[in-house]
């Protein structure tokens, strides 16, 4: 049985490779699976070849939700890029986006550090643009030194270009609508505090949610562990992937906490499935 990264990120987020080179990627790592997801996108699957045989694509989007007080990400699996209610609100997410990027970009302006109107203007017209974006921005005008040096100067909360993110979806909005787009929902690395307390989990699996995302690199091995133990004993469908956005000389590689490709046949049954 094969391997299954279910967890990627392409040019349609903040990953660094086109969507069609990080499928590449994956058969060079010699998966059997690979969802590409995007953070509040499926754009990724818009103008993608087929990916020939041996490698099989999942269709899926990560979801910045609000959830008990703070952001949180769902990974829907099998969702239809094409279904109106996930369109409208990948939309609403994109302006959203836009709209804090030009209040960031305000922000630095009036701390001093303006950037030209030609570096500006495809942050402003970027329909996925988030933070990566601007630190990388602030690196290539020679603002700051490195993409960590722009978040902790800048762009993290307290920093003086910090906006947060407004206008994300609830969990269960964002649940509601990966099942009426045809999908099902996990839970994007959940860290420990989860089976700590369960109330937030409890919440979200009322909402239709259906697995827990175990094996994530930030998780240690340990974590992965008790986590996919935690998950297995609630009856939650236990998933993992690299969560991949660069070419592999920071962070993970493609296929990094990849799970067994079965696991893709457990999550199908649940397709769509309404909460009950
Ligand atoms: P955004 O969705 O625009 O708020 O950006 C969030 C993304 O920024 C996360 O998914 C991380 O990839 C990245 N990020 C957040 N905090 C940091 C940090 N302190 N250093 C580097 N990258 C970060
Ligand atoms: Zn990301
Ligand atoms: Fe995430
Ligand atoms: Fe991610």
């Amino acid at each position: 049985m094969g391997k299954a990264d279910l967890h990627s990120h392409s040019t349609c987020s903040d990953g660094v490779l086109k969507p069609a080179e990080l499928v590449e990627a994956a058969r060079r790592a010699r998966l059997s699976v690979l969802s590409i997801t995007d953070h509040d996108s499926v754009d990724a699957y818009r103008d993608l070849p087929s990916t020939g045989p041996g490698l099989e694509l999942v269709v899926g989007v990560e979801i910045s939700v609000f959830h008990d007080g703070g952001e949180i990400h769902v990974l829907g699996y099998f969702v239809d890029p094409a279904c109106p209610e996930l369109a409208s609100l990948l939309a609403r997410m994109s302006r959203a986006r836009q709209e804090r990027a030009a209040r960031i970009l305000d922000r630095l302006a009036a701390a001093g550090i303006e950037l030209p109107p030609e570096r500006r203007a495809p942050l402003l017209a970027n329909p996925h643009v988030g933070r990566p974006h601007i630190a990388r921005a602030l690196v290539e005008a020679g603002a700051v030194a490195s993409r960590r040096e722009a978040f902790r100067r800048f762009l993290v909360p307290g920093a003086p270009g910090y906006e947060r993110r407004s206008d994300l979806p609830s969990g269960h909005e964002a649940l509601k609508i990966i099942a009426t787009a045809g999908g099902v929902g996990v839970w994007a690395h959940p860290g420990t505090d989860c089976m700590i307390d369960s109330g937030p989990l409890t919440e979200l699996e009322r909402s239709g949610l259906r697995g827990l995302e175990a094996f994530h690199p930030s998780h240690t091995r340990g974590e992965m562990e008790s986590l996919a133990l935690f998950a297995r004993r609630r009856g939650l469908i236990v998933t993992g992937g690299s969560d991949f956005h660069g070419d592999g000389r920071e962070g993970a590689k493609v296929g990094d906490c990849a799970v067994d490709a079965a696991v893709v046949k457990r999550l199908e049954v649940h397709r769509g499935r309404m909460p009950s």
